[in-house]
């Protein structure tokens, strides 16, 4: 059975669900209203420098390679990856720095040495992760939300069955706090909550399976930039006859008595049979689904954090630094206070500096480095983000100044800024959140929007905010959920 299918959104989420439903035989066409694909996955240029605006880190490559494999091509031939051989260079306020090895066991090692942790706590604290990662997987990744049968499952009730080992009870900060003495690898771990936008001082210990992805699964860098797997995707999907159509915004899901009928675009009705939305849902919901009552629960929680980031060009290279570097704040849960309970920015935020340049040689011109100086924020309520940017800009460049021993200031040449405001109109993220709602609940997970309504029939919703959590990885396993669905409905 062929049927027309309308996507709206080239994200991650949608091209995905692009390509899986194009390789099904189906007629695919994808809707984006900004000028290219990638959605919050983007890049910038200037001059002979080159940056990936949006996501830095590369987890569960499978889940892409996947893609390619059901297009009948490899993945490596268009978009090569390779492991980290030191995922993160760790910076601490009194002079310690951890290299996080990608190798499991140098890992280890690493942190017994450096902050005097014995290595089989963390060798315990790994291998807990990934069971939870094993309990949890089918169910919170993979499984459909709004289906009963996820949770009469034999998989729920194994996990159910076992709740006392994913550490519902505790928050993150509390699981880590029992289990290590070093408070530097307390807040090494607690970290992981920012991955999806979280807070480690409230969120559910469960979260420490995110360790478990990047420790003992791996992190990866495609050998080309970040940017160049949206393009991939977006080449993939042409290649098995997805049509695009960009600069065109969907104004609206057109629907009769609960089954859709297609999209409006340009006022002009286009039929189909299906519409997939890889759209914030608030939008969705505002704009194109204005006839269905809003459903206020799903904003009720609170939103994940956003980030300011600076996009440096640098005119020297720093030998000390790795692709992936954090410089600690020294008051954590003051950050996380000011982050959710004000709204607000710390006196001294946590600073991550991706450089690509360290990768890719041709992201910056010989001599120079690219730097992609991120903060997290607060999601968009109306702060002064100008005078935000004012202020955090000094505080960073103290604290690299501080850390590394230098004057960052005179080697940056040109300088571009980002914050929550440009998030969110660029790629229609409500409050300029990066991973939809926040995960700071026992129950958050539970609280998801569900993939497809049971009283509409031919919609269906992919992408960060109905997938809340870890970015790229998670909006390829809602594509994945959403083509099952699909499979189960149509044929
Ligand atoms: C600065 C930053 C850093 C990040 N770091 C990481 C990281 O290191 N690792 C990670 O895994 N994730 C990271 N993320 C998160 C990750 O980028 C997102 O989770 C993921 O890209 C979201 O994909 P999506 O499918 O939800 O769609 P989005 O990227 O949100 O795209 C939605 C698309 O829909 C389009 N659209 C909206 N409304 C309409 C309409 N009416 N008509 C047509 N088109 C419309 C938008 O223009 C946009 O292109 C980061 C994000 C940012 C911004």
């Amino acid at each position: 059975m062929k049927l027309n299918v309308s996507i709206i959104g080239a994200g991650i989420g949608g091209l995905a669900s692009a390509i899986r439903l194009a390789v099904r035989g189906h007629a695919v066409t994808v809707f984006e209203q900004s000028g290219k694909p990638g959605g919050k996955m983007g890049e910038l240029r200037w001059k002979d420098y080159r940056w990936d605006t949006g996501p830095s880190l590369f987890t569960l490559p499978d889940l892409m390679e996947e893609l390619f494999i059901l297009a009948d091509e490899e993945m490596k031939v268009s978009a090569r990856y390779e492991p980290l051989e030191i995922i993160t260079k760790y910076f601490y306020e009194d002079g310690m720095v951890i290299n996080a090895y990608g190798d499991p066991e140098e890992f280890i090692h690493e942190v017994a040495e450096k902050t005097g942790e014995r290595a089989g706590r963390v060798r315990r604290f790994l291998r807990k992760s990934k069971r939870m990662y094993d309990l949890t997987r089918d169910v919170f990744i993979f499984g459909v939300f709004n289906s009963l049968s996820t949770f009469i499952s034999s998989r729920f009730l194994k996990a159910a069955l076992q709740i006392y080992r994913l550490e519902v009870f505790s928050t993150m900060h509390g699981a880590n706090r029992r289990r290590f003495r070093s408070d530097h690898l307390v807040q090494l771990f607690d970290r992981y909550a920012t991955y999806n936008g979280s807070n480690p001082y409230k969120a559910p210990g469960t979260l420490n399976v995110i360790s478990h992805l990047e420790h003992n699964l791996g992190a990866y860098f495609p050998e080309k930039g970040m940017y160049k797997l949206a393009d991939e995707l977006y080449e993939l999907a042409r290649r098995v006859g997805v049509t695009f159509e960009f600069e065109t915004p969907v104004e609206k899901i057109l629907l009769n008595e609960g089954v859709v009928k297609g999209v409006r675009v340009k006022g002009e009705t286009r039929k189909s049979d299906l519409v997939i939305s890889d759209v914030d849902i608030y939008y969705l919901y505002r704009d194109l689904l204005t006839d269905i009552p809003f459903p206020k629960k799903y904003f009720k929680q609170e939103r994940s954090t956003s980030a300011m980031i600076f996009y440096w060009a640098m005119d020297r290279t720093f030998p000390e630094l790795e692709l992936h570097n954090v410089f600690f704040s020294s008051n954590y849960r003051e950050e996380f206070r000011q982050l959710f309970e004000l709204k607000g920015i710390s006196e001294d935020p946590t600073v991550y500096l991706f450089i690509s340049s360290k990768v890719v040689t041709r992201d910056a011109p010989e001599g120079g480095e690219n730097w992609f100086v991120m903060i997290n924020v607060p999601e968009n309520v109306g702060q002064d983000w100008d005078s935000e940017i004012k202020r955090t800009r000094q505080s960073i460049r103290n604290k690299l100044n501080r850390i590394l021993g230098t004057d960052v200031d005179k080697h940056i040449i040109n300088e571009v800024v980002r914050d929550p405001r440009n998030i969110e109109t660029e790629t229609y993220s409500y409050h300029g959140s990066l991973y939809g709602n926040s995960s700071n609940s026992t129950f958050s997970a539970f609280n998801r929007h569900p993939n497809h309504r049971n009283d509409i029939h031919g919609l269906y919703f992919v992408g960060g905010s109905v997938h809340p959590g870890g970015g790229i990885p998670l909006c390829l396993a809602s594509s994945k959920i959403v083509d099952q669905q699909i499979s189960h409905h149509y044929y």
